[in-house]
């Protein structure tokens, strides 16, 4: 059988368009996942910023409900990664991880992006040991200690604030003396009392013992360095587009990409390549906003219906 609409990616891109297109009358609807449904928000602490959801909230909070939303208008959750999506003709081929080719008429890859490595010495030793990208997952781990966070974006600044209530103390490492962050995260930042900001300053090693991470060495722009005793170390410094799936066997993109490797779309979410959509963080000028994830899902969503509809029909 051919589906109707192969959804690569369970995020709230992935998830909203799979609410879309079941609702919208597509028959056969698969959305496949490689980990769990909800995507990166659910690493989030908080989320302040999603319209009508008032209160302390986690983005697993958030994310819990939408799967059953689409699962009753049908949609099929298939919790395996898909390795790589081609077309020939008018068909769409999707590579699953489990060796098992599907078929569809058209594509919504939803990928989203995935957090990108400092590049310090010990991060890749100590990932995991130590070394970590997800506050909400590990900062537990910390309680009543110490820790450096690395970066100076919306993600580093919000988590710091996390970690702070978690641990006694959280040393700000960030390369510049100024924040990309959202002006107010800053002024919370800095009236945070035990987040202490270690400014122009870069990673240079994270180092420790078979039990793990003892301690971060910086260094900063006047070729000084810092030692600073932790046990943990936590790295948000921006994300890679996940676009693997759009490599075709030739090593070529099956759609046109930009030279950050982010999908090139219009406003209905069209790409380069007829019945092939691409929604959410993977996209070109994407917000990367939860709310612009789900809308755009929305989009490509009916956009995905008019094009099977005249495909069939
Ligand atoms: P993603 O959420 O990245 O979802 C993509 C999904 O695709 C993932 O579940 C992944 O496992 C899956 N996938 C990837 N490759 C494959 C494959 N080959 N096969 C199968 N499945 C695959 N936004 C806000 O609006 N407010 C906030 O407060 C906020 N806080 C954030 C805090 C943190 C720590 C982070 C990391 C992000 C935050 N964001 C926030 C940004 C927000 O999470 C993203 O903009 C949003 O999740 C993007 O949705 P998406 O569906 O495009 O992609
Ligand atoms: P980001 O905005 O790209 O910030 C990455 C940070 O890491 C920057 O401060 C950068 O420094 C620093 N950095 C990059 N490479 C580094 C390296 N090798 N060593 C040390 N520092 C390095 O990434 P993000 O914070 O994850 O945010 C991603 C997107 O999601 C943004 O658009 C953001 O607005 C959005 N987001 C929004 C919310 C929200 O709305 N509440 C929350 C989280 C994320 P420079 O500043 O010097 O470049």
């Amino acid at each position: 059988m051919t589906l109707d609409c192969a959804i690569i990616g369970g995020g709230p891109a992935g998830l909203t368009a799979g609410l879309y297109t079941t609702r919208g009358g597509l028959e056969n609807v698969t959305m496949y996942e490689k980990g769990m449904p909800g995507g990166q928000i659910t690493q989030s602490s908080e989320i302040e910023n999603y319209p009508g959801v008032t209160g302390d909230i986690t983005g697993m909070d958030l994310m819990k409900p939408w799967p059953e939303q689409c699962q009753k208008f049908g949609l099929k959750h298939d919790m395996v990664e898909v390795t790589r999506v081609s077309k020939e003709g008018d068909v769409f081929s999707i590579y699953r991880g489990d060796g098992n080719v599907d078929q569809a008429h058209s594509v919504i890859v939803c990928t989203g992006s995935s957090p990108r490595r400092a590049g310090f010495k010990g991060e890749d030793q100590f990932f995991g040991k130590g070394v970590s990208t997800c506050a909400t997952c590990d900062g537990f781990f910390y309680k009543g200690k110490e820790v450096a966070v690395i970066g100076g974006g919306d993600t580093a600044l919000e988590e710091a604030l996390y970690l702070a209530k978690i641990c006694t103390k959280v040393y700000l490492v960030h390369r510049r003396d100024s924040f990309r962050a959202a002006p107010n995260t800053v002024k919370r930042v800095e009236a945070t009392q035990n987040i202490e900001l270690v400014l122009n300053a870069v990673p240079d090693e994270v180092y420790g013992d078979a039990m793990g991470v003892t301690g971060l060495r910086v260094k900063f722009s006047d070729t000084s360095t810092r030692e600073i005793e932790v046990p943990g170390v936590f790295t948000f410094v921006g994300n890679d587009v996940n676009n693997q799936v759009l490599i075709q066997e030739d090593g070529s993109f099956l759609c046109e990409l930009n030279n950050q490797g982010q999908v090139i779309i219009d406003l209905s979410m069209k790409t380069s390549v007829a019945g092939l959509f691409a929604a959410g963080d993977m996209r070109i000028e994407a917000p990367k906003q939860v709310v612009c994830a789900a809308g755009d899902g929305a989009v490509a969503a009916l956009s995905a219906i008019s094009y099977v509809d005249a495909l069939l029909n």
